[in-house]
């Protein structure tokens, strides 16, 4: 069997859709019918999905938006897998497609940040006078980012707009890019900060997703992988070096692999080798750890005994 047999679909487009809840419903019907599973968000604003299937369903899918007007001229980024990405499909309708939340929001078909090409974005990245400014989650930061990239000190990048401008003497007389996975992110990111002034404001088009397969800058400058929202969680970008940015939770060593902290109440993401997952239970804390509905625990079946037999050998490393 070839093992590309499947695809998975990132694509979004800003354009009015009028009663998100029932484009939503007739949207996820026909998905079903496809055989897609993934996630899509609308709202009045457009929509913003991502879905797995096979080569014939993934073609389904892009005839059938071909077909409607309004996502006739969508862009698709494609990666080639062995399976479907996700375990079931959802399309829920929203107030944004991307959380922002902004007062006064704003529309990227009229107010947005200068496009520039993977070829373009990768010379002034380099250029001097630029800030590059990840657009994304801090979790997404650790994984991997553009060298030499600002992570900004936030949680969500819903934060982002007002660590900008707790900090906007740092982006004084400088061009600012910005970059997020495919670029939705940036749209309206990059309007905003247009709109609160930012001098000379650009935007990664098309997102690292776009970045890492263009046949001439190949990813280049890319550090650590991409993460995903979906079941692949990391992809690789840099065709040409890989070098690990993502650091062990509880030792600091080079590592790429996430897991979510075991106390459902937390469920942090955790970069840790497999090794001290089993060792610190899959949990960040010790206050995760001996959560009475610690999901490790329940999972493997630990007894009181063996739980305190692994929490003192974690002291005894300590
Ligand atoms: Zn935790």
């Amino acid at each position: 069997m070839d093992t590309h047999a499947y695809r998975v679909l990132l694509y979004y487009k800003y354009v009015p859709i009028e009663d998100p809840v029932t484009f939503a419903q007739e949207h996820l019907e026909a998905c079903k019918e496809i055989g897609l599973k993934g996630r899509i968000l609308v709202s009045n604003e457009g929509m913003n999905g991502t879905c797995s299937g096979t080569i014939e369903q993934t073609d389904a899918y892009m005839d059938m938006l071909k077909a409607d007007v309004r996502f006739a001229d969508m862009v698709y980024k494609i990666d080639e897998t062995e399976g479907h990405a996700f375990k079931k499909m959802h399309v829920r309708p929203k107030q944004e497609i991307v959380h922002l939340g902004l007062e006064e929001d704003i529309n990227p078909n009229e107010l947005t940040g200068k496009y520039l090409s993977p070829k373009e974005f990768f010379e002034q990245m380099q250029a001097e006078d630029t800030i590059v400014i990840d657009a994304r989650n801090d979790y997404e930061f650790d994984l991997g980012h553009f060298r030499g990239a600002i992570r900004p000190d936030i949680r969500n990048f819903r934060d982002l707009p007002e660590w900008m401008l707790e900090n906007k003497e740092m982006f004084e007389g400088k061009k600012v890019l910005t970059y997020c996975t495919g670029g939705i992110r940036c749209e309206k990111f990059s309007g905003w900060l247009v709109r609160e002034g930012f001098e000379d404001v650009a935007q990664l088009h098309g997102g690292i997703a776009t970045y890492g397969k263009d046949p001439e800058v190949r990813g280049q400058l890319w550090d650590g992988q991409m993460y995903v929202f979906d079941e692949r969680i990391a992809v690789p970008i840099n065709q040409v070096e890989h070098v690990v940015v993502g650091k062990d939770h509880f030792t600091g060593e080079p590592c790429e692999r996430y897991v979510n902290c075991a106390n459902p109440d937390c469920n942090d993401k955790i970069l840790c080798s497999e090794e001290n997952e089993h060792k610190y239970l899959r949990s960040c804390s010790h206050e995760c750890r001996v959560d009475p509905r610690n999901r490790y625990v329940v999972e493997h079946n630990l007894s009181e005994e063996e739980v305190e037999a692994r929490l003192s050998a974690i002291k005894e490393t300590v």
